[in-house]
Formats: structure tokens, C-alpha cells, sequence
């Protein structure tokens, strides 16, 4: 039977016990029928994989024993991704293409451009879980509530550096101005950014960066920007 996946919260976790409710213990015992004995991966976003046993399910929750623990996944970068909403649920795939890299926080934002208003986290989280659970990651990315541009640019000065993908940008590049271990890279809706909101994004310290001459649509964009930071910075490594 294939040993499956399952995050907790590190308040979930007391010693060698493990409890499961929620979402994941209706998906451990609902859709994937386990039973007391079975064996699961328990993630508890830091980076360690807890090999357990389940030992008691009712009331709600599973009990698990831990049997083994190994850290798998040492993080030393923190990347948050502030994507502009996009059209047609195109944010699902940027979701989920930033876990697979490996990004720790998407934040949506709508902007002046923006063709969208709507956005669901929780739908956002959902999406966010299955693809940690598929790539294997050892942390959950968060997905963040939907912001307006002028409140994420509040954030800007919380960073080491932060990396706006600017469509009319010429000069610097994102890799000469990733810097730091907490970093954080801006991407606009379909519609692009403002003169304006540029230039606020600049007043409130980010490095307006180009990706190349080619117009990247805006779920390009925001992968290979985090690829492209992720890499520079050292975390695409096999460690
Ligand atoms: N409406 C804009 C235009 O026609 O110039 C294009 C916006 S683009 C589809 C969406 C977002 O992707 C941009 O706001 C920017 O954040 C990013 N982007 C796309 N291509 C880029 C490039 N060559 N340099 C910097 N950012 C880029």
C-alpha cells in the first residue's frame, strides 16, 4: 500500500503523538479508507518528514505514533510571490507551479489593470496542499487572503529585496537584484502595471527588474521569475 502524505500544524504534533483532524483525517480515512496500523508521511511544515503509524481513529481525529524522523528539506531562502489576479482561475496554475519551486507564501493582489475582483484562499490553500503533497515538499506553502496593490506595497520594506517584474524595464535584471534571504517578487495581471504603480513600488523600495525584451504572459512570468530568483539564490539545488 503506498505510504501517503498528510500535513499537520506543529501544535499537532506532542512528543511521539501526532493528532490528524479536519480536512486531512476526512481525506485519510474517508477517501483513502485507512485503518489503525496503517503507515503515513506527516509534514508539519519544517522541513522534516515523520514516518508514523496509526494507532487509534475516532472522535474525529487519528492518533499517530511517530516511528522515525528525517529532516529532508532545509530551507535558507524565503520567497514570497505577489501575483496579480488573473482571469479564467489562471492563478490556480501559478499556485501550483510556485509550490512545485518550492516559493513559501502567493500572495493575489488586484491592481489598476486587474479584470478580476474574485479570488478564494481557501480554494487557493486547497490547491496549495495537493501540490505540496504531489512534488513531495516538505513544507506547505501559504496562500494569502486577496490584497489591493497599496497594501502590498506597505510589505515591501519587510524584505531584504524585492524584485518587481516590470514591463518597462530596460535595464536591470532579476538576478543582479535578488539579494538577501527573504525576498519577495511583484508580477502584474494580464492587463500589466501602471506608470504609477511602478513608481510607488519603487518609492517603497523594490527594484523594478526586467525578464528580457519578450512581453511574458503573466502566469509565465511569475514562474520563471521564481525560478529564476529560487536558482540565484541557491535553493534549486539537490541537497
Ligand atoms: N499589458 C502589458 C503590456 O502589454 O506591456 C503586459 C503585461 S504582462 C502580460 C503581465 C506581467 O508580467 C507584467 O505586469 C510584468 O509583471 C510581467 N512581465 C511580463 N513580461 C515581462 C518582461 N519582459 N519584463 C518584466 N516583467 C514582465
Amino acid at each position: 500500500m503506498e505510504i501517503r502524505r498528510f500535513f499537520v500544524q506543529p501544535s499537532d504534533i506532542n512528543g511521539d503523538l501526532i493528532a490528524l483532524s479536519g480536512d486531512e483525517f476526512l481525506h485519510m480515512t474517508r477517501v483513502l479508507r485507512y485503518k489503525v496500523g496503517y503507515k503515513a508521511v506527516i509534514l508539519a511544515n519544517d522541513g522534516k518528514e515523520r514516518l508514523c503509524t496509526v494507532s487509534r481513529i475516532g472522535d474525529g481525529q487519528a492518533e499517530l505514533v511517530v516511528d522515525s524522523v528525517r529532516e529532508v528539506d532545509k530551507k535558507s531562502v524565503n520567497l514570497t510571490l505577489y501575483a496579480g489576479l488573473l482571469k479564467n482561475n489562471k492563478l490556480d496554475f501559478v499556485i501550483q507551479k510556485a509550490v512545485e519551486l518550492g516559493v513559501d507564501k502567493v500572495v493575489p493582489f488586484v491592481s489598476a489593470n486587474c479584470a478580476e475582483s474574485k479570488f478564494s484562499s481557501e480554494r487557493g490553500a486547497r490547491i496549495a496542499l495537493e501540490a505540496a503533497k504531489q512534488c513531495g515538499s516538505a513544507y506547505l506553502s501559504e496562500v494569502g487572503d486577496l490584497s489591493t496593490f497599496d497594501s502590498i506595497a506597505e510589505e515591501f520594506c519587510n524584505y531584504d529585496s524585492v524584485l518587481f517584474a516590470y514591463e518597462c524595464e530596460r535595464k536591470t535584471s532579476l538576478a543582479e537584484a535578488a539579494k538577501g534571504k527573504n525576498v519577495a517578487i511583484v508580477v502584474g495581471p494580464e492587463g500589466g502595471f501602471t506608470r504609477e504603480e511602478a513608481e510607488k513600488a519603487g518609492a517603497n523600495g523594490a527594484t523594478l527588474v526586467t525578464l528580457g525584451r519578450r512581453i511574458l504572459r503573466a502566469e509565465t512570468a511569475a514562474i520563471v521569475a521564481s525560478a529564476l530568483v529560487l536558482d540565484s539564490l541557491g535553493e534549486l539545488r539537490y541537497e
